[in-house]
């Protein structure tokens, strides 16, 4: 379960920004829908505890996180929170599947290539174990930052705009690729946009303004 109460968050120099009071169970599959400025991404940052708010409360499983340390948020965020960007960061370098080992280790889960591999097929990306990630297409990443997200077995996966970079035939796909995914490990889906293509695929909406 995921609350938040009177949350405001204000930027130094910023205006402040003010949160409608939600609450998503376990589970859940929830659209945050906003025009461009009106806090999607901050929302986002702060369910992932990488903002602290201003004001308000944001309650995880019974307990306040904004109560939480440094360490303590770091710990929640490893081991509950799965993150999806448009924009996403992988070490070059490595293979794809040493990307995926790296999420678990980093979330300081038990590392497993039988189950980073389970989730790259499911992604129909299995033949992408041994690949550099510099040698894949921009829709591949994009599916790759998915199951990268997926591995660690998040209790919350959140998106900021993943569908911003894609036609209407790949929405469809990449948006129910995360319901189903999502359903699969049991998180809550919590996604932030402006892409109204997105409203029939959620029956659980919420508006910024
Ligand atoms: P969205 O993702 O919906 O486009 P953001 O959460 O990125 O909105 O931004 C919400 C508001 O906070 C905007 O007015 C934006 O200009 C401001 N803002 C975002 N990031 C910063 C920052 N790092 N410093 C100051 N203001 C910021
Ligand atoms: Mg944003």
């Amino acid at each position: 379960m995921i609350s938040g109460q009177s949350l405001y968050y204000r930027y130094p120099d910023g205006k402040g920004i003010e949160f409608p009071d939600f609450s998503f169970s376990q589970g859940s599959q929830w659209l945050i829908l906003g025009p461009s400025g009106s806090g999607k991404t901050t929302l986002l940052q702060l369910l992932a505890g990488l903002r602290k708010p201003t004001k308000g409360t944001l309650t995880v499983d019974n307990k306040n996180i904004t109560k939480f340390s440094g360490t303590e948020l770091d710990a929640f965020r490893g081991g509950h929170i799965g993150l999806v960007f448009q924009k996403d960061y992988f070490v070059e370098s490595l293979t794809v599947g040493d990307n995926l080992l790296l999420s678990q280790y980093l979330a300081k889960k038990e590392q497993s290539k039988k189950d980073c591999r389970a989730i790259l097929d499911r992604l129909n990306l299995a033949d992408k174990w041994g690949k550099k990630m510099s040698a894949l297409s921009q829709g591949e990443r994009q599916r790759i930052s998915l199951a990268r997200a997926l591995v660690k077995s998040p209790k919350v996966l959140l998106a900021d705009e993943p569908s911003s970079a894609l036609d209407d035939g790949n929405t469809e796909r990449v948006i129910e690729l995360m319901k189903s995914q999502a359903a699969e490990i049991g998180a809550s889906l919590i996604i932030v946009t402006h892409d109204q293509r997105l409203k029939d695929n959620f029956q659980a909406k919420i508006e910024l303004t």
